[in-house]
């Protein structure tokens, strides 16, 4: 890996020479609940890109500062895209150097490209393709915004409603 540029005093960016992808690791341990940086609205975008961010059930936006696109997904991420308060917050303890993810399924709610993961982690789960795909028995394991706990809430009561026709 080779560090390109520090961004913050919390956050630097790197590139891995081998695929060319850009990360972001911490550059000083975080504990969890602590905020990691703060976000705005760089522009809203009619239809969610590779590189938007879901922040309610219509509207989809790219970020500022422009490098939070390097923000990548994990399914065992250690950042929460808060939407409500454009904060980005430690889910849990980070160490200094490791690389700072979220859960893309989080804020997204069927993704425009869905992507094959590779986070390496015991629990991948493989295809990613927004929270409306994922397996019901995951849901527990993840922290979720607004937008998506709502609609995880409604397809759960269309699925209890669809399962009592076809009992009756
Ligand atoms: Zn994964």
């Amino acid at each position: 890996m080779i560090k390109l540029s520090e961004l913050t005093e919390k956050l630097a960016l790197y590139i891995d020479p081998v695929s060319g992808q850009h990360h972001l690791r911490a550059t000083c341990t975080h504990t969890a609940g602590s905020l990691l940086h703060k976000f705005s609205v760089r522009e809203y975008v009619a239809h969610p890109t590779y590189l938007s961010l879901q922040i309610d059930h219509h509207r989809h936006i790219h970020l500022e500062p422009e490098f939070l696109q390097y923000l990548n997904h994990s399914c065992d991420p250690n950042v929460y895209v808060d939407v409500t308060r454009h904060e980005i917050i430690c889910l849990r303890d980070i160490d200094a150097n490791e690389e700072v993810t979220f859960f893309y399924p989080s804020t997204e709610w069927a993704m425009e490209q869905v992507f094959h993961c590779a986070c390496r982690s015991a629990n991948c789960l493989g295809e990613i393709k927004g929270a409306m795909y994922l397996n019901r028995n995951l849901l527990p394991r993840y922290k979720f915004t607004p937008h998506i706990m709502e609609k995880l809430h409604e397809q759960l009561l269309e699925q209890r409603f669809v399962d009592n026709t076809d009992t009756n």
